[in-house]
Parts: structure tokens; C-alpha cells; sequence
């Protein structure tokens, strides 16, 4: 439905929000006519967003107008050392410069180090600081494409869970949002569901009216774990033996689907065969939970028609984490819960969006870069690695651990999108690089950050008010235009800009560079002579339609309740088989194992470093910041005072270390040590100690959770391990 109109003075327009949230809400910004923005709320019509937003975005006014957001180009002055800044001052160690003197610098710059050590000597890093399509990923693609530089592996959030996912299902399709409130047992696995992705929560609210039980599964009392029937505080990273010992219970009682299985999967006897191992009692004692639990739990979950399965992204980023996501979403393969509308099981919608990223992002101009090929791939969750080791012993000719790693070192990295200061695994390691007087580092931010501490130049960018863009979700099946509501503030400057401008400094002669943002949304819906996407399920979209009704459904969910969209119920799935795989013929191929297990993590309480470090660490996102996005803002910081700079533990532990609540102590490992406020919390297991993630230069110590992190990976998909951590504690 279009934007409704205001009275004038006032005009309202449909903008997305961009942050990175499963949501992807729909915002009306009320606009006056000075071209301020007075109001921002949530579009009623949009089946989703349902009118209202959350505590992060509904003060969005305030980000937008802060009074110290960054507004022009700054450039380092001469002499003032690189590293943390005083807060609120940093903008004395920067000069102000125009674009064009900007601009042309940092062409100049990079033109220079392509020259001296080679294209892929430049890092971008970037990733979801915004989700819409033009600004995550598309004219940046293309210039640093052009130019040759490195690729970013963009793993640090999503990507094992999301290779995990696709390894049995093809693609990342999920229950319908709306369809949640028909299930009659909810069952949320790693998702605080209230704290952030409370669009989801209606839905619950719905059926649990109507007899629906929610059963949330976390090693931390959430929100959502707080309001639960049942909340069971399992050991970080033992998801998958929970799910492998649900499995075990399912078979062994004959809850599974049989007619499902025999029609719609792969590789079922295999699994079986594996499951057999998952005795109750061993799963029990790797989780926590007493085997009488497991066995209610599995046959709870599998008698209960429509059981709906939210799996956040927690789960994944531990080591044990793309085995612990395809043994999760397997479970509702096993017991046929897709057949039924409001079951199955959630990770990502975006599968369903059928983006045309060949031609917004071009990978086909590497082979006009001086390379005339793709560059080499560097992990983003290794950045520390990339800064302090990547090609180090190459560039001083001598041997050693990195002598088999390709290409130089990294020499510019131009962050864009991203706080890596903050958010990055092993924050001393990551510190260590970005002090490096050699590396020309380009920040491109809307406020100063602990990565714009470490800047050469850092750039004015635009909030999704300031631009144009359009969004898919990872929460919900719509379709949506972002328009540009209000001039931007300052000089800032949005990615497509940026980069475009950048592109012409280089002498970068192809067409592309110049498209408009309104040309590349037609690319990225791959527009047809006939005004129509050609796009997999978005072939009843226009441009202008999009642009009249702000939001338009994907065509299988077009009229829900006439046709409901029951994803993997029927027809060939896009794995190699066609079906659902409970075996993997990929991974054992790569020489992986086929099945999923359960595999301590190597930096758990059976590890040899818990001899050391015995409590596992959660570093915990905050619910009113976004990452580390908010995280400034004073009325965002005050609602999360309550644990802002605290470390949570069980009173046992805290006993045997002879700390009192509200005590001064210190969290350390090898990597790293930061001081926090210890704060008794029964509800945690015992041995499991929680912090919030916070800016660095907002701990009094300078740092924050990430120096404890490490830059260990993964088992599927490369992804960072932030939930699998050791950690000794000490009165400070
Ligand atoms: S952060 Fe999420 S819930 Fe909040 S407004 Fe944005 S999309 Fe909606």
C-alpha cells in the first residue's frame, strides 16, 4: 500500500530500515517543510512491520541529528599518532578537507600501493552495518573489483550457519513470519526473540493465545528466556548434541515422519546409524540437562503439530557451529513439521531473494584489473591475522609460518559499513595491525568509532534516510523501495557516490561507474524491456509499482491464505540430490564428515586449556544496540546500564574465586585481559561466565570483549568463534 499522505506542510515517505535485523521494516519519516525529518515510525500496512519499531530505531531522530555525527571529510593531521582517541575530541586529530581533496589522495594512494605491491595489497572490509542492496554490496564490488584488490570473505556473522543450512536444504528459504502464530509449539533455539527480532514476537504472542507453548533454548535468561514455559540453559556449543540426542529419541520411540523422509530426503539410514551414539546420558552430561529432559523435550517437540522452529545466529559462531546448525534444521525434516503451515523452521529468508548480483557487482572487471583475474580471498574474521602476518615473510624475503600464504601484505584497508575496532575477533591483534604506520587506512562512518581512531581519512556517510535503496529481508518475504527522505546531513556521502567518484579518480572509463542509483535497483531486480523483474519470484514487480506501494509480496506469498507457502513440503530442493540431505555427499568429497557430531570445541571445559582458563565466556550483543551500532548514543546506552561493563556468574563460581557481587575483577587468557564489574547471576551454568560487547574507547580500560576472542574458525563456512572462549577471572 503507498505511503498515506500527511497535511501539508508535512509529507510522508517509505523508507526501509537498514540495520542489520532480520525485520527489514518498513519506515514512513514524516518530513516538514524545512526538509527536517520530525517523526520515524513503523508503516501499519506492512504485514510485518505491523506500525511499530523497535527501541533501537523508534529514537532513530536521534542518530540521525546527533550533534556529533560526522559531517565532512577528514583527513589525519600531520604527527597525530594513530590509536584511541579521547571521546568527544577526536575530531582534533583530523583536519577538515573537501571531497575533491579527499578524493583525490586517496586515488592517488591507492594507485601508488597498486603500483609499488600489487593490487590485493588493498583490503576492503565491510559488511551488514547496512542490509540494503546498494549499500552492501554493488558499486563497492565493482570498483574494488576494477581495481584488484583483495576480496573479503564476508564470514564474520552468518556464514557457517548459512553454508550449514544450504548443505541440507539448497536454500535459505523459512516458515513464513506471519504463519508463526498458528503453531502450537514454539521452539527458540539460540533466538532472543523479544530483544531482536521483536517482529517476531506478536506472532508468538498470537499463538500462544491460542495453547501455543515456547520452549526457548539458551544458555542465557534473555528476555525471551525470561517469559518462557520453558527455558533450558544448555552449555555454550553443545547444540548439536542436544539436537544429534533429540534425534536419538525421535527414532528410537518412532516419532519420525516416515512417508516424509522416505519421499523428501537423503542419506536417512546414515543418520540413524549415527544418532545411535546419542544416548540421553552422554547428552546429558555435554549439555547439562538431565536425560529426562532430553527425552521430554524430543517428544515434545515431535508430537506437537504445527511446531515452529526459530534458530538464531548464535549458534553458529562457535567452532562446533555449522554441525550444530545442520543437525538443528534437520530436525524438522525429521519429523515432517514442513508439511504443516506455521511449522517448520526459521534461519534466513534469503534464499527467496533472487538478486541479480552479476550485474551490480561485475566480478567480471577483474579481468580488466591489473591482475586480469579474481584476487585472492581474505577472511574477514582473521583480520588480525591479515594485518600482522599476511604475506609478512614474502615482503622481507626471509622463510616462515605464512611462507605459503599468497600474495603481499595488506597495506590499505578501506572499511566501509563495518566497526572492525570493535567487532572484530582478537581486538589486540586487530589493534596491533591498524597501528601499523604502513597500512593507509579509509573509514567511511556516520560517528567516530574505535576504527576512525585509527584512520588516515575518514568520510561523511549517509543513514538510510539520506538515500535511496531497496531491501529484501532475512526475516519476512517483501520486497521493499527505500526512499530518500531527507537531504543528507553535512557533506555525507552514501556508498554508490562514493565509489563511483572514486572509480573516476582511477581513470576507470567503463559505464558502470557512472549508473545511477535509481539504474542500479533496475540491475539488481534485473528489469525487463517489458518493465518487469526477471527475477525468481519477484516476475510480477516494476519499478514503478515498487515505487507506488513502498512494499510487494515475493509471488509465492502473494495471497497466503489462499496458497500458504509451505517451504520444502514439495517439488526438488536445490541441493545435488534434489532432497533433503541428512547426508552430505559434498562434505564428504572435501574430506568433512558427512554427518553432523558433536566435537568439543578446543577452547571448551573438555578442552586442555580449561586446565588454565575454566569458564567458557559468552560475549553477548546488546538488545538496544545493533552490534556495535547504537552503542554511542546515550539514550541507547542507558537502557542497557543493567549490564553495561558487567561480568555475569554463577555465585558457585564466583564463590571459589572469593567474589563478591559488585566486585572489581579481572577476565584473561592468553590473548588478552580487560576489568568488569562482576555481577552474581544464578540463572547462568555453572562454569559459564557472560559480558556485553561495547565500543572499546567507551571501557575505561580501552577495550573490550574481543580481546579475549580468538580468530579461530568455524568447522563449515570459515565464520568467527565468539562463543568459544576460555577465560580465567581474578579480583582485579
Ligand atoms: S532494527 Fe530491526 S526491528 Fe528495529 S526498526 Fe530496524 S528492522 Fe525494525
Amino acid at each position: 500500500m503507498a505511503a498515506p499522505a500527511a497535511s501539508p506542510p508535512f509529507r510522508i515517505v517509505h523508507t526501509v530500515c537498514s540495520h542489520d535485523c532480520p525485520d527489514s521494516c518498513a519506515v514512513l519519516v514524516t518530513v516538514n517543510d524545512e526538509g527536517r525529518a520530525v517523526k520515524v515510525e513503523g508503516d501499519p500496512s506492512q504485514p510485518v512491520t505491523k506500525g511499530f519499531l523497535c527501541g533501537k530505531v523508534a529514537k532513530y531522530l536521534d542518530r540521525v541529528y546527533a550533534p556529533d555525527r560526522i559531517l565532512y571529510p577528514l583527513r589525519r593531521k600531520p604527527g597525530v599518532a594513530k590509536g584511541p582517541l579521547e571521546r568527544g575530541r577526536e575530531h582534533q586529530a583530523f583536519d577538515r578537507v573537501s571531497w575533491d581533496e579527499a578524493l583525490d589522495a586517496i586515488a592517488a594512494r591507492l594507485r601508488e600501493i597498486s603500483e609499488r605491491h600489487g593490487p590485493e595489497s588493498i583490503l576492503p572490509y565491510s559488511y551488514a552495518g547496512t542490509i540494503g542492496v546498494l549499500g552492501y554490496g554493488s558499486m563497492d564490488r565493482r570498483f574494488f573489483h576494477r581495481l584488484g584488490a583483495s576480496q573479503l570473505d564476508r564470514t564474520i556473522c552468518s556464514e557457517a550457519g548459512g553454508q550449514a543450512w544450504n548443505l541440507v536444504y539448497g536454500k535459505k528459504f523459512s516458515t513464513p513470519t506471519e504463519d508463526v502464530r498458528l503453531a502450537k509449539l514454539i521452539l527458540a533455539w539460540g533466538a532472543n526473540i523479544h530483544g531482536n527480532n521483536i517482529h517476531l514476537w506478536p506472532f508468538v504472542e498470537a499463538a500462544r493465545r491460542n495453547g501455543a507453548r515456547l520452549i526457548v533454548i539458551d544458555p542465557y535468561r534473555t528476555r525471551t528466556a525470561a517469559v518462557a514455559d520453558w527455558h533450558i540453559a544448555i552449555r555454550p556449543g553443545t547444540d548439536a548434541a542436544l539436537a544429534l540426542g533429540m534425534m536419538h529419541i525421535i527414532l528410537n520411540e518412532g516419532l519420525e515422519d516416515r512417508a516424509y523422509i522416505a519421499e523428501r530426503s537423503h542419506g536417512f539410514e546414515r543418520l540413524a546409524e549415527r544418532v545411535r551414539e546419542y544416548t540421553p546420558e552422554r547428552v546429558a552430561a555435554w549439555t547439562g540437562m538431565t536425560a529426562a529432559e532430553i527425552e521430554q523435550l524430543a517428544r515434545e517437540y515431535a508430537t506437537t503439530r504445527p511446531a515452529a522452529l526459530r534458530l538464531n545466529y548464535g549458534v553458529q559462531r562457535c567452532e562446533n557451529g555449522g554441525a550444530s546448525v545442520r543437525a538443528i534444521a534437520m530436525l524438522p525434516a525429521l519429523t515432517g513439521a514442513w508439511k504443516h503451515r506455521g511449522g517448520g523452521a526459521q534461519l534466513s529468508t534469503s534464499g527467496a531473494f533472487d538478486w541479480d548480483e552479476d550485474a551490480l557487482r561485475r566480478p567480471d572487471l577483474a579481468l580488466a584489473s591489473p591482475l586480469g583475474r579474481l584476487a585472492r580471498v581474505v577472511n574477514m574474521s582473521q583480520l588480525g591475522h591479515a594485518l600482522t602476518e599476511l604475506g609478512q615473510c614474502r615482503e622481507r624475503g626471509t622463510k616462515g609460518p605464512t611462507e605459503q600464504e599468497d600474495g603481499p601484505p595488506v597495506h590499505v584497508l578501506f572499511v566501509y559499513n563495518s566497526n572492525p575496532g570493535a567487532v572484530a575477533p582478537n581486538h589486540n591483534a586487530v589493534c596491533r595491525g591498524l597501528m601499523r604506520n604502513d597500512l593507509f587506512t579509509v573509514v567511511h562512518e556516520q560517528f567516530f568509532t574505535d576504527t576512525t581512531d585509527y584512520a588516515d581519512y575518514v568520510l561523511p556517510a549517509t543513514t538510510f534516510l539520506e538515500h535511496i535503496d531497496v531491501q529484501g529481508a532475512y526475516g519476512h518475504y517483501f520486497v521493499q523501495l527505500s526512499k530518500q527522505a531527507i537531504e543528507p546531513r553535512g557533506e555525507a556521502r552514501p556508498n554508490v557516490w562514493l565509489f563511483g567518484q572514486l572509480a573516476q579518480r582511477m581513470g576507470f572509463t567503463e559505464a558502470c561507474f557512472r549508473d545511477t542509483p535509481e539504474e542500479m535497483i533496475r540491475q539488481a531486480l534485473a528489469i525487463g524491456a517489458d518493465g518487469h523483474s526477471k527475477n525468481a519470484n519477484m516476475e510480477h514487480i516494476t519499478f514503478e509499482d515498487l515505487e507506488r506501494e513502498g512494499h510487494i509480496p515475493l509471488a509465492f506469498h502473494s495471497d497466503p491464505e489462499a496458497h500458504p507457502f509451505l517451504p520444502y513440503a514439495s517439488g526438488p530442493l536445490a541441493t545435488p540430490s534434489g532432497k533433503i540431505e541428512f547426508f552430505s555427499e559434498t562434505l564428504a568429497a572435501a574430506g568433512l564428515d558427512p554427518l553432523p557430531g558433536f566435537v568439543a570445541a578446543t577452547e571448551s571445559r573438555w578442552s586442555k586449556v580449561a586446565e588454565r582458563y575454566p569458564l567458557e565466556l559468552l560475549g553477548r550483543k546488546n538488545d538496544n544496540y545493533m552490534n556495535s551500532t547504537f552503542a554511542n548514543l546515550p539514550g541507547h546506552r542507558k537502557m542497557e546500564a543493567r549490564t553495561s561493563q558487567r561480568l555475569e556468574m554463577h555465585p558457585a563460581d564466583a564463590a571459589t574465586r572469593s567474589v563478591a557481587d559488585g566486585e572489581r575483577v579481572r577476565v584473561f587468557n592468553d590473548r588478552g585481559s580487560l576489568e568488569l564489574t562482576a555481577m552474581l547471576n544464578p540463572s547462568l551454568p555453572a562454569g559459564v561466565v557472560a559480558a556485553r560487547l561495547d565500543w572499546a574507547k567507551l571501557h575505561p580500560g580501552g577495550t573490550n570483549i574481543n580481546a579475549l576472542t580468538s580468530e579461530r574458525l568455524t568447522d563449515i563456512g570459515g565464520g568467527a568463534t565468539f562463543y568459544s572462549v576460555l577465560v580465567e577471572v581474578a579480583k582485579a
